[in-house]
């Protein structure tokens, strides 16, 4: 079972290997540098060092090991100095996770600002190929979205749609967020409405591409459109959902992150011990 939370970089990036084996994780997400800016420095190569040292010890798989991309990149702006950004964010991301041994990317598809789809959807292919053309094996995951306003990527069969323009199809994959799913109107609250939705998922997508799970109950009802993630079992999608996609999740052998609230009512240690007793 490879299932873990996101955890922090704070102090530097090898301390993520620490915060992971100190919640039993056994799958991770990391931020491979700060997410709410545009900037990043150069990772120093003692710190990749380090890194990769401290995973090579702990008993964490590095194929249950992925980065998430900042916040601010946006690949379905029409605004062309603010696509050439996004892409070359995501281009260095690619390349940090490659020097980390990293081998996924999460993206979300961005937001077309009310340009329409269509010309979204265009810019979005056009940056994750030009990703894809660097030289490394990392593999860029579509995040499959809560449905926004403007936003691209909440429905399965558009997620599809663009998945399959996207070249050499060995550098992407498909991440699934079960708290975006639920809001976008997908249940997920019976083991039945769990099969049903993998099915819609693997008609459209192919379960074959999907290479994590992100694990969040959801603030909100089904199909609200809120992203607002809630702890394992107490949100809309419950606790039989969120079992049954545990079960789901380790019967293909997916990892699973938990990407949960930290609060008064429960911290990372408790949802990651919680979601493997639903195991
Ligand atoms: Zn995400
Ligand atoms: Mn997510
Ligand atoms: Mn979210």
């Amino acid at each position: 079972m490879k299932i873990g939370c996101h955890v922090s970089i704070s102090g530097s990036i090898d301390m993520a290997i620490d915060n992971a084996v100190k919640r039993e994780c056994t799958a991770f997400q990391v931020f491979t540098r700060n997410p709410r800016g545009w900037d990043a420095k150069p990772l120093a190569s003692k710190d990749i060092e380090n890194f990769k040292s401290k995973l090579k010890e702990s008993k964490i798989d590095r194929l249950a090991t992925c980065a998430h991309m900042p916040y601010l990149p946006n690949l379905a702006t029409p605004k062309k100095d603010g696509f050439e950004k996004s892409l070359k964010t995501l281009i260095n991301e690619v390349e940090r996770c490659a020097q980390l041994g990293i081998p996924y990317l999460v993206t979300h598809l961005g937001s077309h600002l009310g340009t329409g789809e269509e010309g979204g959807i265009k810019r979005i292919v056009k940056g994750l190929t030009e990703a894809g053309k660097t030289e490394n094996d990392v593999m860029i995951l579509l995040e499959n979205t809560a449905g926004q306003k403007n936003s691209v990527g909440s429905d399965f069969k558009q997620l599809g749609e663009i998945f399959k323009q996207l070249k050499p199809t060995k550098r992407f994959g498909v991440c699934f967020d079960t708290c975006h799913a639920f809001v976008a109107g997908y249940d997920l609250r019976t083991e039945r409405d769990v099969i049903e939705t993998f099915e819609e998922f693997d008609k459209y997508v192919g379960l074959g591409n999907l290479k994590v799970i992100h694990l969040n109950d959801a603030r909100g009802d089904l199909g609200c459109n809120l992203d607002r993630h809630y702890h394992l079992g107490l949100g809309g999608i419950g606790e039989k959902g969120i079992s049954s996609v545990v079960k789901f999740a380790n019967m293909k052998e997916i990892p699973i992150i938990l990407e949960t609230p930290i609060d008064d009512e429960r911290d990372d240690f408790e949802n990651v011990r919680i979601a493997k007793n639903f195991a």
